[in-house]
């Protein structure tokens, strides 16, 4: 019998339990421990509360979960309630699929003013994210700056600016839905230090702003290059430039009818914060790109922010005694080994970058390279206890463990709970979905 540990129950997480199932059948016992007592990770407290077609991809883990050889250990957190060591000793193999929960900072003066957010925060805040869910961000004031052009701007911008009923159908806590119904921001700029041909924001997801209730999204003409240069761009970045191409064409009437315009600032690169106690606004430089590159032209001006949230990537928790990259923010590893029966996938392996989906390939190569350090006779100790000797150590210990059967009562309940066009009304803070199970 095979022991694998997998630490983290998001999308790479469940991917590579998937792929230890297919790979040694009813030879094998995952246990995928989850520091909350609630599975999936960032398809529950990332992805968009109005994105729910991608939260489906869930119905997938919940079969693996569901899986004799598999089980949930929820509310565990690896290096306080057991460290890596004792599960090392325990398991032949140890993955961390703990995701990259950490906002990246800017390091600009001005950052730690009140309001200034990162997104893992803010995105934590509407999301329910139990560590999130007292952020309270102020909204009242008229203006908001995303600092990013990733999908996580696009995501943050387009819930700042949608009204009561477009939530509907979307999980969006109720805290969340409150506050942005009550929001007063009138201007939404989406800051980009390079310009429209380096976005990072996908088209499918550019293109819902274009359908926005009572926002209209705004790009400067003379941002936007000669589109027969278009043609020299890889197709999913052209379908990006083509939307916003169709933002600048939008007539200036509409935007001024508009309740909320979302303007894209590009060629503009975030120098300072300013505010006194709290952010008032972000000063920028004017950029020009060369060779691919944001390149200061010492052009600053002040773009007005009573509330920032930055949306520019993630860094993995560190974990004392597993080699960390400081640089990548990520752990330090070759194609997902760490060290001999330690190894690492998903963001914590690559860093915040593809689709739930590019996890899948990530979750059977790290366990290919399982498989083939089990051959060569690196892994595989007689001695190892596996689950029977994490749950005397979690006896010894009294830890409060969630199992899945217990999540699915906890699923029940946020069910019940729910608004009405609502899947679910999530539990924000974790006694209380402790106490949902008795
Ligand atoms: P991202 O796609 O890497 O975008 C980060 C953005 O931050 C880039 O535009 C980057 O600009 C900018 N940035 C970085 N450092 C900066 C600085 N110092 N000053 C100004 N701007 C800076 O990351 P993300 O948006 O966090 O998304 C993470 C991953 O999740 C991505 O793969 C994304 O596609 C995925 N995701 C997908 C969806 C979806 O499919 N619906 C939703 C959310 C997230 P430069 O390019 O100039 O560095």
């Amino acid at each position: 019998m095979r022991h694998i540990a997998i630490i983290g129950s998001g999308p790479a997480g469940y991917y590579t339990a998937e792929a230890v199932q297919k790979q040694w059948g009813d030879d094998v016992h995952v246990d995928v421990f989850d520091r909350l007592p609630v599975p999936y990770g960032l398809i529950r407290t990332g992805v968009a509360p109005d994105h729910q077609s991608i939260k489906a991809v869930s119905n997938r883990y919940e079969k693996t979960a569901l899986t004799e050889n598999v089980r949930f250990v929820g509310n565990v957190s690896i290096g306080s309630d057991v460290s890596i060591d004792e599960l090392c000793d325990l398991y032949d193999a140890v993955v961390l699929a703990t995701g990259a929960p950490n906002d990246r900072a800017l390091g600009l003066p001005g950052e730690s003013l009140k309001n200034v957010f990162g997104s893992a925060e803010f995105v934590g805040w509407y999301n329910g994210h139990p560590q999130f869910a007292a952020l309270a961000p102020d909204l009242s004031g008229k203006s908001a700056a995303v600092i990013g052009m990733g999908n996580v701007a696009l995501d943050v911008a387009r819930i700042l600016s949608k009204t009561e009923a477009e939530f509907t159908g979307s999980d969006i806590v109720g805290h969340a839905l409150s506050a942005l119904t009550a929001s007063g921001i009138q201007q939404v700029t989406i800051v980009g230090r390079r310009g429209p041909y380096q976005v990072a924001m996908t088209p499918k997801e550019l293109g819902e702003l274009a359908h926005l209730e009572r926002a209209s999204p705004r790009v400067d003409p003379e941002d936007l290059p000669d589109e027969a240069e278009d043609a020299i761009l890889e197709p999913g970045l052209r379908k990006s430039v083509t939307h916003l191409r169709s933002f600048a064409a939008i007539p200036a009437s509409i935007h001024s009818d508009a309740e909320i315009e979302i303007h894209f600032d590009l060629f503009a690169s975030p120098v300072a914060m300013h505010g006194s106690g709290k952010v008032r606004s972000v000063e920028v430089e004017r950029t020009v790109v060369e060779a691919g590159r944001a390149v200061g032209t010492g052009e600053t001006y002040q773009i007005p922010a009573d509330l920032v949230v930055t949306c520019i990537g993630y860094r993995t928790s560190p974990i004392p005694g597993v080699p960390f990259d400081e640089r990548m923010g990520r752990f330090a590893n070759d194609e997902g080994r760490i060290l001999t029966g330690l190894y690492c996938v998903g963001w914590a392996r690559r860093g915040p970058t593809g689709t739930i989906g590019t996890n899948r390939p990530d979750g059977y190569s790290v366990v290919e390279k399982i498989g083939e350090d089990i051959d060569s006779g690196k892994l595989g100790r007689a001695d190892k206890q596996g689950r029977a000797g994490f749950d005397a150590l979690a006896m010894e210990r009294a830890l409060d463990i969630v199992t899945f059967r217990d999540w699915k009562k906890i699923e029940e309940a946020e069910a019940a709970a729910a608004r009405d066009g609502s899947p679910r009304e999530k539990f924000v803070d974790i006694a209380a979905m402790i106490r949902t199970l008795g």
